[in-house]
């Protein structure tokens, strides 16, 4: 593969970075972050990677093609059929279009709510904070208010320093 260059100052890219949302990029080799200043010093050339699509072991329930797990630039998961695509004259989606948005996973714990005796759960959310809240708890669609047991407990997560300044980033375009 022949060495890429940065299309601002012609200089070579750095390594891939992973960032802690496991989304890819390069930056410039002659952009430094200065973590005093908040501010990318030198070329601020910034290269986000594709992520590739993982195809699961489940099929379309609309056409029984193979689905596909696929991240968004934000970090948000979501299964989408193989055989849907993105007409970029068009603007219009192609093909099958099937998608499912992932939300986030429960956990059955052994432990009791404090506020009404009832089983705990487990709720990790899409991208990845974690709480414990109690299994009565619910949400009525109709109603658009909180159902049963209030308490939730928010789990601290340990947020991994970004040396590399990711939150400082530019704004990205949602695909
Ligand atoms: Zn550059
Ligand atoms: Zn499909
Ligand atoms: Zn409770």
């Amino acid at each position: 593969m022949e060495e890429e260059k940065c299309p601002k100052c012609g200089s070579t890219l750095s390594e891939v970075i992973e960032t802690p949302t496991g989304r890819k990029l390069q930056r410039c080799s002659k952009g430094v972050w200065n973590t005093e200043t908040h501010k990318t010093e030198g070329c601020d050339y910034v290269k986000w990677l594709e992520i590739e699509p993982e195809v699961l072991d489940e099929k379309c329930p609309k056409c029984g093609e193979p689905l596909v797990l696929q991240v968004t630039r934000f970090g948000k998961k979501m299964k989408k059929c193989s055989a849907g695509g993105w007409d970029k004259e068009e603007k219009k989606a192609t093909g099958c279009d099937y998608v499912e948005w992932i939300n986030g996973t429960t956990e059955k714990l052994d432990e009791k709510c404090p506020k009404c005796g009832e089983p705990l759960v487990l709720y990790t959310t899409a991208n990845g904070k974690k709480m414990k809240k109690c299994s009565t708890s619910g949400w009525d669609r109709e109603a658009k208010q909180a159902t049963g047991c209030d308490y939730i407990e928010w789990l601290k997560v340990e947020y991994k320093s970004a040396p590399n300044g990711e939150e400082f980033l530019p704004p990205e375009d949602i695909f």
